[in-house]
C-alpha cells in the first residue's frame, strides 16, 4: 500500500491523544488538523503561539475534541521541561497514544568545511537531541497506554546523503538511528511501535527555503500526505514497527 493513499476509517482516532511537534505550520499543522478531524485530542507543540492558536481555532470549528497547546522552543527546552510536560499530560489526559516528532530546522546548505559550528549544533539539537529528550520523558506514558505509536520524521537526505546538506542530512541519519535503537529496545514490549517517515517533497516553507527556484504548484500539499501520518498514528499500523517508511511513492 502507498501510505499516501491510505483511507482512514471515520473516527479512526476517537478517544486517542496525540502530541505533535511543529504543529503550527506546514506538515505538522496539516497532520494536527487531520488527527483532530479523525477524533483525536491533539496536543499542539511549537514555538509560535499565534500559529498554534490558529490551528486550535480551526480544530474547534470543525468539531474536533478540544485540543491543547504546549508552547515549546525545542532549542532551549530541557529534560526537566519535558518531564513537567509529561506530568501535565498524565494528570490532564491520563494517556498518550501518539507522538509525532515533526518540527525540524533546515540549517544552511554549505560544504562541511565551511559549515558554521554553532549552526551545526543548533540543527543537531532541534532535530535530534530534542526528539531524544521528549521521547525519554513521554515513553512511560506511551507505554502505560498499551497502544502507543512514535513517528520520527526523516528525509530523503537522511537515507542517502547529498553534498551541501550538512547538519540537516546528518541529523536525519541520526533520527533514523534513534528510531532503530528504540525499536529494537521495545521489540519485546509490544506496547509502543516506533517508525520513521520520509514525507517526500511537500509544499511548505522549509521546502521553499531549500529549493527557492522550484514551482511550489508542482508539489503535493501537506494535507495530501496527512493520510500517511494517520495510518502510522492510528491502530491500523499496530503491527508496523522499526520501519523506515515513505509517504510518497519513489522516495
Ligand atoms: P515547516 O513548514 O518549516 O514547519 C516546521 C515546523 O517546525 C514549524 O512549525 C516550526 O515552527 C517548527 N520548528 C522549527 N524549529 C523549531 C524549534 N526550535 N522549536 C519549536 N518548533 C520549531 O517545515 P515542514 O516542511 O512542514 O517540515 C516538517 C518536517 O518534515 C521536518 O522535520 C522536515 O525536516 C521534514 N521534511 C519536510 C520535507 C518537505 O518537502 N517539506 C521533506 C522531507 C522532510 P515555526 O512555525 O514557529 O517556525
Amino acid at each position: 500500500m502507498r501510505l499516501i493513499d491510505y483511507v482512514a476509517p471515520a473516527n479512526l482516532l476517537d478517544g486517542r491523544t496525540i502530541a505533535i511537534t511543529g504543529a503550527g505550520d506546514g506538515i505538522g499543522r496539516a497532520v494536527a488538523l487531520a488527527c483532530g478531524q479523525a477524533g483525536a485530542q491533539v496536543v499542539l507543540m511549537g514555538r509560535t503561539i499565534r500559529k498554534l492558536e490558529s490551528v486550535y481555532d480551526q480544530l474547534e470549528q470543525c468539531g474536533a475534541p478540544e485540543p491543547a497547546i504546549y508552547p515549546v522552543e525545542l532549542q532551549g527546552a530541557t529534560l526537566a521541561d519535558y518531564e513537567a510536560f509529561a506530568e501535565t499530560l498524565s494528570s490532564s489526559f491520563g494517556k498518550l497514544h501518539g507522538l509525532l516528532h515533526n518540527a525540524g530546522e533546515l540549517g544552511s546548505r554549505s560544504p562541511i568545511d565551511l559549515y558554521e559550528p554553532d549552526e551545526f549544533a543548533k540543527v543537531m539539537h532541534v532535530n535530534v537531541t530534542a526528539a531524544f529528550l521528549l521521547t525519554r520523558a513521554l515513553l512511560p506514558l506511551l507505554k502505560s497506554t498499551g497502544d502507543g505509536s512514535i513517528v520520527f520524521t526523516s528525509s530523503g537526505v537522511g537515507r542517502k546523503a547529498r553534498a551541501y546538506w550538512g547538519a540537516y542530512a546528518i541529523s536525519k541519519f541520526a533520527t533514523e538511528g534513534m528510531m532503530q535503537v528504540l525499536a529494537d529496545e521495545l521489540e519485546s514490549a509490544g506496547a509502543v511501535r516506533v517508525n520513521s517517515l520520509n514525507p517526500g517533497a511537500v509544499r511548505t516553507n522549509m521546502r521553499a527555503n531549500a529549493y527557492p527556484a522550484e514551482n511550489p504548484a508542482s508539489l503535493v500539499s501537506p494535507a495530501q500526505i496527512a493520510p500517511a501520518y494517520l495510518y502510522l498514528l492510528g491502530p491500523d499500523s499496530r503491527s508496523v514497527h522499526g520501519q523506515a517508511l515513505s509517504a510518497q511513492p519513489n522516495d
